[in-house]
């Protein structure tokens, strides 16, 4: 799973701290430098890192630690706050639309898990009772409508395609006029990725968001990409004004540096978190719990 380096490392040096009846501020200063040395190695940002490092220290030197009996405690619980503030604090919600339907952008970079997470959020949207629609707005990538499909149809959910010779630009006005008309409430509009952003595609994803004012444009990561995560969620932001983070693949062998830089970094929050290829619904993302879950 995910985070199991940082984790690891994290727990040994509050190991150390935990036992201690006194802690000196050398003894700050070398978990400290621990610390960033672990956050550094698990990929998170650098800038980060020092910012976050410097806000532990500060709250740490304001809490009397020689007085305290539990010293190493306070530290650890500073840390853990530090880290769930880090990851956007409390829980984002997905946004919902005063007027039906709520229109949900999907975007990110080919194979970053759009298609696979569309049917996720689908099938979670279902299971609570709504209507959604999904929409085959990628016709690029060879057998992405069918894929889509197949997820529709493995959940249950309608998709709505006008195949690969008309544009994404009008294959998703289309769409959401086709929600409005049959009472559907949310609209997933699934989109082209590329290998690398480029003009053509952003373009496009610009021309989608004018024309379906979407209520959420959520940004679909692979968790394992670490550093380069984040400047690509950077200029997608930069372009689309995203309104939200899926973080995806956490199943994987994640250092979890971009879960941990990604809010920091673009402001935005990661709404979701998901594991595995099957289609299961899809996880809101607590930063609580994923702090304490890497702390141990
Ligand atoms: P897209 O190009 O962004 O639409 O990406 P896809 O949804 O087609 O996913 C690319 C590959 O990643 C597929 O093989 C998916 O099964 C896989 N995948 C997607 N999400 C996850 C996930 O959360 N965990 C794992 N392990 N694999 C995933």
């Amino acid at each position: 799973m995910a985070f199991e380096g940082l984790s690891s490392r994290l727990q040994n040096v509050f190991g150390k701290l935990r036992g201690k009846g006194k802690v000196t501020e050398e003894d700050l200063n070398d978990a400290m430098r621990e610390v960033r040395l672990a956050l550094l190695e698990a990929d998170v940002n650098f800038k980060v890192v020092k910012e976050f490092i410097a806000k532990v220290k500060e709250k740490a030197l304001g809490q009397e630690l020689q007085k305290s009996f539990t010293p190493g405690m306070i530290i650890i619980d500073i840390v853990n706050k530090e880290l769930t503030e880090l990851m956007g604090g409390t829980q984002s919600k997905l946004a919902k639309a005063a007027k039906s339907p709520t229109v949900i952008m999907m975007a990110g970079l080919q194979g970053a898990g759009k298609t696979t997470t569309s049917g996720k959020l689908a099938l979670m949207l279902k299971k609570s009772n709504h209507k959604p629609l999904l929409v085959a707005g990628d016709i690029y990538r060879p057998a992405a409508i069918k894929q889509l499909e197949v997820v529709g149809s493995g959940v249950g959910v309608p998709v709505f395609t006008l195949g690969d010779q008309t544009s994404p630009v009008e294959i998703a006005r289309q769409g959401v006029q086709h929600a409005k008309d049959n009472g559907l409430d949310y609209v997933i509009i699934d989109t082209a990725g590329r290998l690398h952003i480029d003009e053509a595609l952003m373009d496009e994803l610009k021309q989608i968001h004018e024309v379906t004012k979407p209520d959420e444009v959520l940004f679909v990561v692979d968790a394992m990409t670490g550093q380069e995560a984040v400047n690509v969620a950077q200029s997608f932001h930069d372009q689309l004004a995203l309104t939200g983070v899926v973080l995806t693949k956490l199943d994987g062998d994640t250092r979890g540096g971009a879960a941990l830089s990604i809010k920091a970094v673009t402001g935005c929050p990661i709404k979701f978190a998901a594991t595995g290829e099957k289609i299961e619904p899809l996880e809101p993302f607590h930063p609580e719990r994923m702090a304490s879950r890497i702390l141990g």
